[in-house]
């Protein structure tokens, strides 16, 4: 029952739509839930209709209009014994309309009414039969997409659920229990009907969150048994190299980076193939960590591959490895913009092994580059990048290739779980000591004369600012607007001091730009959010955020992240127009309480929910369909204790296969390892 095309009425055009929006079989469907209903089920007569609502008439038609003339709909007048209405139909053609309004027959319309002319009217009515109660009850709304009406998605996911296969149980007795021994079919059924919309706690809805948390984390932890089966060469080096290193950077590692710097050296000169996940805070320090074990993959005789988002961090990522790597360690980066004669060599040096680690963004993971002997790949910022993307580097590691993962949003343990499966953690939640907190500030936008003061003082004393404009993702193009206007207006105010980035700038000027303020050659850098991603400056102290209010609490903190990272005391003016809504005022009230990256992860969640806080709804990582990591936390726990005792106890998965088929889970082993 998975092919679309075997539903009745849905032929390629539908199925193509449907695919579109991102239903590629039947099982999609059973998860789309309906957003709200229409009660249909009440006959109106003409003269009680009510303009802009939805009304269910018995109508006779008396009179066709079909104009020859391009463009004009065709008319067909319509009474009951209180009055008339007009049927009009765009893109109907004339056989079709007589066949389905039938001059002085009985037929049941329904539709939103509307007025033209003084005239009651409905435009392309959304249901028309002879027979009644087709018509009469209450529908489903769903989320519909142009070219599938209203009527035809109930006709389709009718067949759906009135054909439900009977699917034996896969749950133990005792979970089962916990939902009230509802099965898996009425479950669904359940679902869908329009007088259970929203009841999240009901028992039907959890035991179909259960069901899907439990089969991601089977996935998981076949895949975790799967990893752990691997045996791989064990890495030999001897951490002498961290010395020199620590003698060239002029601070020493905190305890949580120690921490975490031996977990990964652990895996590394272990038999076992590390996947682990480094988290921590912006600016706790993640990427010296990272250098450092590559240093040990690099003694080992292995090769290193490190991606960042963007070409801005990794070119900075290469110039501190540059600085402080020892000289006879061959340092590269890749990025798409490199020239092509360049890349080529890079190409060369890389499959002849003359490269020991390569910086660049997913330009490092395209099919024509290859690698002699890659041993350890680390992806920073990963949650920017796609699972396929991270998929195609870590295909290119094999067997002996470590895997580190590296994410400055601080998800709390349900949530690593419920992406990740079980997998290892590494969590860096000491900042370097030196640091100060960031003061935040709210400023309204009239109040700019203060902030443009306090920026004077900070200039003054040889202090750097940041001035961001948001960046709607609606509407890039206005945004990059709104950012030319403020760097226009500022830079009446400090002439020479000022520069600009955003996306539009070419790339080789923007690094040039950066490369520019990092020297302090100008003092105030006006830009869009691109300078978001883990980029380093440590003489910036101030950063102003306008239209604060358009941004997420996360967003915001890691954009506040930008300044602090010196020993300055450093400062944040989030500025916003007049009227901020509820939500907004709270997560400002937040920013202006805490630093503590993983406290406002948790809130931001709590406000949004999860895809939006860590950008996975961009980055097309799986989401889940009915369960949430945030709320659901019971029955995440409550799964994770199933899988314990299913490894235990369960000889194979055989009778967990139904639900893994339903989830189509088959694709989400092929995309995280
Ligand atoms: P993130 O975890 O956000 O990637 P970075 O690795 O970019 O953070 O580090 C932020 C800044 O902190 C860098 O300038 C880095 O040199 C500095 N830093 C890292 N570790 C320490 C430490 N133990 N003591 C002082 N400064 C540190
Ligand atoms: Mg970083």
């Amino acid at each position: 029952m998975e092919d679309l095309s075997k539903l009745k009425g849905v032929g390629d055009k539908t199925v193509k739509i449907l695919k579109k929006k991102k239903v590629n079989n039947i099982f999609d469907l059973l998860w789309r839930l309906p957003k709200s209903f229409t009660d249909r089920s009440i006959l109106s007569k003409i003269n009680e209709l009510q303009i802009g609502k939805i009304h269910t008439i018995k109508i006779t038609p008396v009179k066709y209009n079909f104009p020859r003339i391009r463009n004009l709909p065709n008319r067909v007048t319509c009474e009951d014994e209180t009055g008339k209405l007009d049927c009009i139909f765009f893109n109907s053609y004339e056989g079709y309309i007589r066949k389905i309004l039938p001059l002085n027959k009985e037929v049941t319309i329904s539709g939103k009414i509307n007025f033209f002319k003084k005239k009651y009217q409905i435009t392309n009515p959304t249901y028309v039969s002879t027979n009644e109660s087709l018509i009469k009850g209450v529908h489903n709304k769903y989320s519909l997409t142009e070219g599938i009406n209203e009527k035809m998605y109930n006709k389709i996911l009718n067949q759906i659920l009135n054909n439900l296969p009977i699917l034996n149980e896969w749950h133990d007795k005792k979970i089962l229990k916990k939902f009230n021994n509802i099965s898996w079919s009425e479950s669904i059924k359940k679902l869908h009907m329009p007088e259970n919309i929203g009841k999240y706690n009901s028992n039907f809805y959890k035991r179909l969150s259960f069901d899907e948390i439990l089969s991601s984390l089977l996935i998981f932890s076949e895949i975790r048994k799967k990893i752990k089966k691997i045996k791989k060469n064990k890495k030999i080096f001897t951490n002498k190299l961290h010395e020199n290193i620590m003698k060239k950077i002029n601070f020493r590692l905190t305890n949580d980076q120690m921490r975490a710097l031996n977990e990964i050296n652990n895996d590394i000169g272990s038999q076992n193939k590390m996947f682990r996940l480094l988290q921590g805070d912006v600016g706790s320090g993640k990427t010296i960590v990272a250098l450092l074990s590559s240093l040990n993959v690099i003694e080992s005789g292995y090769q290193v591959a490190f991606m960042a988002p963007t070409e801005i961090l990794a070119s900075q990522h290469y110039n501190l490895a540059k600085r402080i790597f020892p000289k006879n360690i061959n340092i590269e980066i890749l990025s798409n913009k490199i020239d092509p004669k360049k890349r080529k060599i890079v190409t060369e040096n890389l499959i002849e092994n003359k490269i020991n680690i390569i910086f660049g963004t997913h330009a490092i993971f395209q099919k024509k580059i290859l690698f002699k002997n890659l041993g350890f790949i680390i992806i920073d910022e990963q949650h920017k990048f796609g699972v396929r993307q991270r998929k195609l580097l870590s295909d290119k590691g094999g067997k002996n290739c470590d895997i580190l993962l590296m994410s400055a949003t601080p998800i709390p343990r349900t949530l690593t779980m419920s992406i990740y499966g079980d997998m290892d953690v590494s969590i860096i939640r000491e900042k370097p000591n030196h640091r100060k907190d960031i003061l935040t500030y709210s400023k309204i936008e009239n109040k700019i004369d203060e902030v443009l003061d306090f920026v004077k003082k900070n200039i003054s004393v040889g202090n750097q600012i940041f001035w961001v404009c948001p960046l709607i993702e609606e509407s890039k193009k206005v945004d990059h607007v709104s950012a030319i206007k403020k760097f226009e207006y500022l830079k009446k105010i400090f002439p020479n001091q000022i520069g600009i980035i955003h996306s539009k700038i070419d790339d080789n000027e923007k690094q040039k730009i950066l490369e520019n303020f990092l020297n302090n050659k100008f003092k105030i850098l006006v830009s869009t959010t691109i300078i978001e991603v883990g980029i380093d400056f440590p003489n910036a102290n101030v950063i102003v955020i306008e239209n604060s209010n358009k941004f997420g609490l996360s967003q915001l903190h890691q954009l506040r992240g930008r300044v602090g990272r010196g020993s300055k005391q450093s400062f944040c003016i989030l500025m916003f127009k007049s009227n901020l809504s509820e939500n907004a005022r709270k997560r400002i009230n937040i920013l202006k309480k805490t630093n503590d990256g993983f406290l406002i992860a948790e809130e931001d969640m709590k406000l949004r929910g999860f895809g939006d806080v860590l950008g996975f709804k961009q980055s097309g990582l799986k989401n889940y369909r009915l369960a949430d990591p945030v709320h659901n936390e019971d029955l995440f726990i409550m799964a994770k204790e199933e899988i314990e005792r299913i490894e235990k106890n369960e000889k194979n998965l055989n009778k967990y296969k139904p639900l893994l088929k339903l989830y189509d889970q088959a694709d989400v082993i092929n995309d995280i390892i």
